[in-house]
């Protein structure tokens, strides 16, 4: 079976070359993760042996060290872990996640006919995975750092903004002075009143967590009224990316969404389409999945954990 976009009215706006073209079975989609998984070869999670026999009676195929004998699926470590869902609707929503805005649970659910439940969660795994990939990865070189707000149009009134959120963002610029690597980190309100912003305290802990201090130059913006205009614009997109795709978005889960704004935007800078693709597919092979239980009970604010490395 192969599917295309735009015979579901879909205009991806990325070229044909997407995951329908390049996996068109469940074996091809399970070739292609063990691919990401295993670039060397397989490697026995528990005595680090190099040879297998592969067990293919399953529908993914299960793997057998030579040596202790232990049976390992490659979906385990990866965001597709104990999934019943065929492995090429997994590949149809990879594809979907990164049109240049995403899309929503409801839309994904009505595309590759799942239930809205099954979407949302799919769509949040990929979104943990992006995430925790680039919390790994630190900002360096020249960095400038805005003390801002996220849902903040300045050309109405303040009233007309209560639910703007204090986020600290940061950037690596390029030579030529653009924001090349983003982050936006929103900062928990702890009795803040609106039209405040970040603490200090708040833009050295931005620091701190994200940037390599060693090997960068920080400039940091406090001011309201002074901030690195290129940077405060990449903010304003997001927002105005995330308010078309995810029309009433909850704050509970806002910050998976800013990581998903920022990724995406970094996906995009990366080179062509088909790295966009590997790239996403590498992240979601090296991340550990997230559970509809984790997702529903984690903190407002909680920016995430780095989890232990995956073997
Ligand atoms: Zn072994």
């Amino acid at each position: 079976m192969t599917w295309r976009w735009a015979d579901m009215g879909i205009h991806t706006g990325i070229d044909s070359q997407d995951f329908s073209i390049l996996y068109k079975n469940e074996e091809e989609c399970a070739a292609a993760i063990i691919a990401m998984k295993w670039p060397g070869g397989f490697i026995c999670p528990r005595c680090a042996h190099t040879h297998c026999s592969r067990l293919t009676t399953r529908r993914i195929p299960l793997f057998e060290c030579g040596n202790c004998r232990h049976q390992t699926s490659p979906l385990i470590g990866t965001i597709f872990e104990g999934t019943h869902l065929p492995l090429l609707k997994w590949f149809q929503a990879l594809e979907l996640f990164l049109l240049p805005d995403g899309i929503s649970a409801m839309r994904l659910s009505q595309v590759i006919r799942v239930t809205y439940k099954t979407a949302w969660l799919m769509l949040h795994k990929i979104r943990h995975a992006m995430g925790e990939f680039d919390a790994r990865e630190l900002l360096s070189g020249v960095v400038k750092v805005n003390n801002d707000l996220y849902g903040y149009d300045p050309s109405r009134c303040q009233l007309s903004h209560p639910h703007a959120s204090v986020v600290v963002a940061g950037c690596a610029v390029t030579e030529s002075g653009e924001p090349e690597r983003v982050k936006i980190h929103l900062v928990p309100p702890q009795n803040r009143t609106y039209g405040e912003r970040a603490s200090r305290h708040d833009l050295a802990e931005f620091i701190t967590g994200n940037v390599d201090i060693h090997a960068s130059e920080v400039q940091l913006f406090p001011l309201a009224f002074r901030l690195y205009a290129p940077l405060r614009k990449v903010v304003r997109e997001a927002w105005q990316s995330l308010k078309c795709t995810y029309v009433a978005l909850g704050r509970k889960h806002l910050q998976a969404y800013l990581n998903e704004y920022t990724g995406r935007r970094r996906l995009r800078q990366s080179g062509g389409e088909r790295t966009m693709r590997q790239e996403l597919l590498h992240m979601c092979a090296a991340i550990p999945t997230i559970s509809y239980r984790q997702l529903t009970t984690r903190h407002r604010h909680q920016i995430f954990p780095l989890p232990v490395a995956a073997a």
